[in-house]
């Protein structure tokens, strides 16, 4: 696993904003190999899922570079976007709401399938229940309409048509956050044992660390727009370093963190990402901020192989 399917540089996205301009990402550099899960975590309001949508080019981007496969995908017209929209698909994070409620689910289902004419008409059905089959929705359910599932179910739906054009690299989008916890187990089961089958490539976003450390083989930690940390999921959570991602874990009820046991409060509130001030953006709530780190922005720096932080106590 060390060949690079994805890799982001240098990636800003703002938006005006009456006040000025909302910095929601800012200069952020990763990469994602083949076959591999990239969790990118942070409180909401971080950019996380403004990533997903400016890599999948759902949204615009400011500035920077997104390359796939080693193209950059930014230059791409609108026809040959098209065709890589094939392989990169989305899971959103609530179902529901993005599931046609007039249609049913059979017809949801084949909806990509049928735009993309990728299957005879012929072998629609047989290919639509093969897929219902793959995500674990009962075949009797294909007459059924989305408000007739529970969440878990919808959520297999969602995956399902995400599935249906064979893609290569799939934006998770919080896909667990609106489920019940026991339900949330089937379906990061669900994804990674298609990660697995079908040699997918993940970005899975979420606010909740255990839940992106149970399926990441990497994370990157987000604060207002900037990356904080990024390591190995194993030795970020036995050694973080950022001053937030250790006010993160010590929220992580798990009794195995020895040191980080004790809860660190974060003082003040988030502040807003307009116009944001120099300096580290996580300054106004650090308890380590010296006078440096509100004038001077911590670069993200390699540590150990593999780890880098943002922080200039580092
Ligand atoms: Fe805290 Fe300064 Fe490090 Fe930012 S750079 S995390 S303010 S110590």
């Amino acid at each position: 696993m060390n060949e690079k399917l994805i890799e982001v540089q240098n990636l800003k996205k703002y938006f005006r904003v009456s006040e000025g301009e909302l910095h929601a990402v800012d200069n952020v550099s990763f990469s994602i190999e083949k076959g591999e899960t990239l969790g990118l975590v942070g409180e909401s309001g971080c950019g996380k899922s403004t990533i997903g949508r400016v890599i999948l080019r759902l949204l615009p981007h400011t500035s920077g570079q997104v390359f796939y496969n080693g193209e950059n995908i930014f230059n791409y017209d609108e026809q040959k976007m098209l065709s890589m929209r094939i392989k990169m698909q989305m899971i959103f994070q609530d179902p529901y709401s993005c599931l046609n409620p007039r249609k049913t689910i059979g017809q949801i289902i084949a909806e990509p399938l049928i735009i993309n004419k990728t299957v005879p008409r012929s072998e629609l059905n047989h290919v639509v229940l093969e897929l219902m089959d793959k995500g674990g929705i009962r075949k009797k359910l294909f007459n059924s309409y989305p408000h007739e599932l529970d969440g878990g179910r919808q959520q297999r739906v969602g995956i399902i048509r995400a599935l249906a054009l064979n893609p290569e690299f799939i934006v998770c989008d919080e896909p667990v956050s609106s489920l019940d916890v026991s339900i949330q187990a089937q379906i990061l089961n669900l994804l990674q044992d298609l990660q697995e089958e079908r040699k997918l490539t993940y970005l899975f976003i979420s606010h909740d660390l255990s839940v992106v450390k149970y399926i990441s083989n990497r994370i990157v930690v987000m604060y207002l727009g900037k990356v904080m940390e990024l390591s190995e999921s194993k030795e970020l959570f036995k050694n973080p370093v950022h001053p937030y991602t250790r006010a993160l874990l010590s929220a992580v009820p798990n009794p195995t963190y020895g040191m980080h046991k004790e809860r660190i409060l974060l003082k003040g509130d988030v502040p807003s990402p307009v116009n944001p001030k120099p300096g580290c953006r996580f300054a106004q709530r650090c308890q380590y901020a010296s006078e440096r780190c509100f004038q001077e922005e911590p670069v993200l720096k390699e540590i150990s192989q593999g780890h880098q932080v943002a922080c200039h106590l580092t």
